[in-house]
């Protein structure tokens, strides 16, 4: 056992460098150093738990711990890039579902020692307001986190359809299941001697989750799962009050507010409110016969040898990675073409679009796996002024982030989403198979600018092909 203030010191600590480590996630430069501080703040937090616990079963726990790791270490090693989004949200759900089965069974618990002190005679009050509140409270939003992870993750894996579930009376239904979650809450907290009603509660937040991301499309998938990200910190937290632990207070405190500013960085990046993320059932807007007037005619196609003999008069090269990029994994070919170009003393950048791909970090992370120094990497805001003087922008499987139509007003879905201006270098390449629409379903008229040569392929071949032809040429 430890003194009080002994246990506050180490917990303490572990929030300091949980703190810290959320800084060095800021930066990609920072991001493992930060990702390996907040790590040791949480088994410094988990270690001091267990021996203030007196826990006995300790091999238990080393049994647990190691085969939790192992799977850890299997998957992270095994996942793909692309399949990121669902493991993050697979994770979320855990947590979620942690805090409903610890929450429970604290209070269950409670419910015991109380009926058998009844029994005895006493007269045990079962549990404070504080606790059956953030008990009903760690159910509630640990349920609606587990099951609506779920559903992410089966959108994102394929297992559930993609599309935006949409059907009359969605709303009405919503709100009475959500009435149904509420009232089982508020009855918890009145009567916190029925237990039954805990589970009524988790099930009816579970049909909840369910219901809130079922009409989300799948593209939508990854702010769904930074908001779920915030929901498992708040029931975190909610299980902390439960268990009157101040560490777990802070670190679901920080997981929550931490989740609710990536969503939030994400839906401004997108120029789009949560609300439309949420219940805007944003999917495929096809605009074929708009497409046929924007583009007829008015397409340049290029080559491999083409695009090869137009780097070879270009002294300022910048990269534009979008999601098509980590489709076809072509950057390691990026990488190669990089190294070349420099080799001939070409100032290569490359210009990162906060929502380029498909999750938040998308193209750093890709392209931090080919050891493509960081300093290369250019943020929206520096990058744009420079694309005048740039001469061959390479937009690879990027789409939307690089749309003028963002520049409108209004009437599309980007309207007013903050752009890479490539259109404005002396000329453009992009790769891409097709004419076909990004994410968000609409035209773009890059394609059919002056300055802008089409090289449709997939993105690997394309690549590799560029890289030939440019140490050949
Ligand atoms: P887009 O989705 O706009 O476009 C990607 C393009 O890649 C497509 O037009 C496609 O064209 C092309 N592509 C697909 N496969 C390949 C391949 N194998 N080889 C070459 N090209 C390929 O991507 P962006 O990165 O430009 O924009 C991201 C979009 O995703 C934005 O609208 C953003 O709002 C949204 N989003 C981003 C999130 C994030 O966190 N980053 C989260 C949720 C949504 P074609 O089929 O012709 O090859």
């Amino acid at each position: 056992m430890m003194t009080e203030a002994q246990l506050n010191l180490a917990y303490l600590a572990a929030a300091a460098l949980f703190i810290l480590g959320l800084k060095g996630l800021t930066h990609p430069r920072s991001a493992v150093r930060g990702n390996t501080i907040g790590a040791l703040g949480m088994l410094i937090a988990v270690a001091v738990t267990l021996v203030d616990q007196g826990v006995m079963r300790i091999e238990l726990i080393a049994l647990g711990l190691g085969v939790g790791a192992a799977i850890g270490a299997v998957l992270a090693l095994r996942i793909r890039m692309t399949a990121m989004p669902q493991l993050v949200g697979l994770f979320n759900g855990f947590g979620g579902a942690a805090s409903v089965l610890v929450a429970g069974a604290v209070f269950f618990t409670a419910m015991q020692v109380a009926a058998r002190a009844a029994g005895a005679g006493g007269g045990v009050i079962a549990v404070t307001p504080q606790e059956s509140i953030a008990t009903a409270a760690s159910g509630l939003i640990g349920a609606v986190t587990f099951f609506g992870s779920l559903v992410a993750f089966g959108k994102l894996q394929g297992l559930v359809s993609e599309k935006p579930l949409r059907y009359p009376g969605e709303q009405a239904v919503k709100v009475v299941v959500l009435g149904a979650s509420l009232a089982a809450a508020v009855m918890i907290v009145q009567t916190p001697a029925d237990t039954g009603l805990y589970w009524v509660l988790a099930a009816a937040a579970g049909v909840l989750g369910v219901l809130l991301v079922m009409p989300i499309g799948g593209a939508d998938m990854p702010i769904v799962i930074a908001l779920l990200n915030s929901y498992s910190g708040l029931a975190a937290a909610a299980t902390g009050f439960v268990l009157s632990n101040t560490v777990l207070i802070v670190a679901g405190s920080l997981v929550g507010a931490s989740g609710i500013i990536l969503t939030q960085i994400m839906c401004k990046a997108m120029n789009r409110s949560l609300a439309n993320v949420l219940f805007g059932g944003v999917g495929a807007v096809v605009e074929s016969a708009e497409q046929d007037d924007l583009y007829a005619g008015k397409v340049k196609q290029t080559s491999g040898e083409e695009v090869a003999m137009l780097l070879k008069t270009a002294r300022r090269v910048v990269f534009v990675p979008g999601y098509g990029m980590a489709v076809a994994r072509a950057q390691t070919a990026v990488r190669m073409l990089t190294e070349a170009l420099e080799h001939d003393g070409v100032d290569v950048q490359f210009g990162i679009h906060p929502v380029a791909g498909r999750m938040p970090g998308h193209m750093n992370v890709l392209l931090a796996e080919e050891r493509i120094s960081y300093d290369k990497l250019r943020e929206m805001d520096q990058i744009n002024p420079a694309f005048p003087q740039t001469d061959v922008v390479i937009v690879l499987g990027a789409n939307d982030v690089v749309n003028p139509r963002a520049r409108e007003n209004s009437g599309n879905p980007i309207a007013g989403m903050p752009i890479l201006n490539v259109d404005q270098a002396r000329t453009v390449v992009v790769i891409k198979r097709s004419l076909s629409p990004g994410f968000a379903g609409i035209s773009n008229p890059l394609f059919a600018a002056d300055n802008t040569l089409m090289f449709f392929g997939d993105g690997k071949q394309a690549m590799e092909g560029l890289v030939a032809a440019y140490r050949e040429a």
